[in-house]
């Protein structure tokens, strides 16, 4: 017998150690300025949550899952099915349910890292044991929340120093406008049946939005002369969209409207987004996945509550790091914070911290912390050089103060020019 792994799984030896240490040290970093808490689900879990979940009729549960049962002939004494986890979400949504976390403070806002399952054919970027990120946050339907998250996995990525990636949003509406977003996408996809493929034909008549998510060649091929389904969304979705564009530019987010974007799992609702390389056409190994899914704490019968969240695969960006030979420091530090007071200045504090990590100055901003004190402890945490301070006053004045973290010093900036001011300090 050859001594071997399990296909599709793989060792991470010494030598690739730092390149984990790196992300996971960005994502904790990330999480803690973003008010991020982890959390940590089992790995394994029983089979109905991700039915009811991620959708039965979804290829990650119909055809993905891995059933965890005892060896040999003794009986179990748990009869339910379980599976190791396709995806975290669920878990993390189980979580929330079992531990009451409806009457916690929102919006709640949790991460976590750990090893997902999928029966894939093993190939470069896709395997049968991988690694998620996973971000979700619970209890705000507010489109400045779906910026945020957005803008968050967007700066992951720049923290990485990730280069030639893209950022693709689209909405795909809501259980109201579903049904006419479903006759749109059968009339059109029925004139081009017979060049889908198996599962697709069975797709158009049980779900057809899908098809747009299908790989293979010839179902992209029908789907490329497709109008944009988005505009069989409701007003209602469409205005929210509107809005989480609007925050997106004002955060200089730099994304793209991919109208016939679709993601595989069943409980997306409205906002949808995806980030991959450029290079990366077919999308066919996403870096990292997300939306809203206002509706899924309902389907496990609770109170209907809004949410949105995201995952990143980390074999893959580990992959991406080491192609794009980008050097490893995990002691790199924040060389200023950005501190904000009120709603338009986190808007500008969103925008200014985009500049910075423009010009190649190491920032960061804790938007989820309302009051000074906190944001600038942890400016101090983070050994940052100089905070940014951005209030009501200094947004009616087109100014921001440089404070300096080591002498406790201000100075008052225009706003036009605070840019220079750091990089003469710097
Ligand atoms: P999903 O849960 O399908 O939205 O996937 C979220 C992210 O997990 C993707 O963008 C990938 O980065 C990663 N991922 C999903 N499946 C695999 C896989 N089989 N192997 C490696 N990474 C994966």
């Amino acid at each position: 017998m050859k001594l071997q792994n399990v296909r599709g799984t793989q060792d991470i030896l010494p030598e690739d150690q730092k390149y984990w240490d790196f992300v996971f040290n960005v994502i904790d970093k990330s999480s803690e300025i973003n008010g991020f808490e982890k959390i940590n689900t089992p790995i394994i879990e029983y089979l109905d949550l991700f039915e009811k979940g991620t959708g039965e009729n979804t290829e990650v549960v119909s055809k993905q899952m891995f059933e965890v049962s005892r060896f040999g002939n003794e009986k179990d004494d748990d009869k339910r099915i379980q599976i190791l986890r396709p995806e975290i979400t669920p878990g993390i949504v189980r979580s929330y349910i079992n531990h009451n976390m409806q009457d916690w403070l929102k919006p709640i806002q949790l991460y976590s890292v750990g090893p997902c399952f999928r029966y894939e054919k093993p190939q470069a970027g896709r395997y049968r044991q991988f690694w998620q990120c996973d971000f979700e946050s619970f209890g705000n339907e507010d489109p400045a929340t779906d910026a945020r998250m957005i803008s968050m996995a967007w700066s992951l990525f720049k923290d990485l120093r990730i280069r030639n990636i893209e950022l693709e949003i689209n909405t795909i509406g809501c259980k109201k406008c579903r049904p006419q977003i479903n006759d749109f996408l059968k009339s059109y996809f029925s004139k081009k049946k017979a060049i889908l493929c198996k599962d697709c034909q069975a797709r158009l008549a049980t779900n057809p939005i899908r098809i747009l998510d299908c790989k293979k060649v010839n179902c992209q091929k029908a789907a490329k002369g497709l109008p944009p389904f988005t505009k069989q969304v409701c007003d209602k979705c469409q205005d929210h969209f509107q809005q989480v564009i609007d925050y997106l530019k004002d955060a200089k987010v730099n994304f793209k409207v991919s109208n016939n974007l679709v993601r595989g799992l069943d409980y997306y609702t409205r906002t949808i987004f995806e980030i991959s390389l450029k290079s990366d056409k077919n999308r066919q190994t996403t870096l990292l996945g997300g939306g809203r899914y206002d509706n899924l704490i309902e389907t496990y019968g609770e109170k209907p509550t809004p949410a949105i969240g995201c995952a990143l695969g980390i074999e893959r960006v580990v992959s991406v790091l080491k192609k794009q030979k980008i050097k490893i420091d995990i002691s790199e530090k924040t060389q200023v914070f950005v501190a904000q007071l009120g709603e338009e200045a986190k808007r500008k504090a969103m925008t200014i911290l985009e500049i910075l990590k423009t010009e190649g100055i190491s920032a960061r901003a804790a938007l989820s912390k309302n009051t000074l004190k906190s944001q600038l402890k942890l400016a101090n945490k983070l050994k940052s050089d100089y905070a940014i301070i951005i209030g009501q006053r200094e947004i009616l004045d087109g100014t921001v103060i440089i404070r300096s973290m080591k002498e406790g010093t201000q100075e008052v900036v225009e706003q036009e020019t605070f840019v220079n001011k750091l990089q003469e300090k710097l």
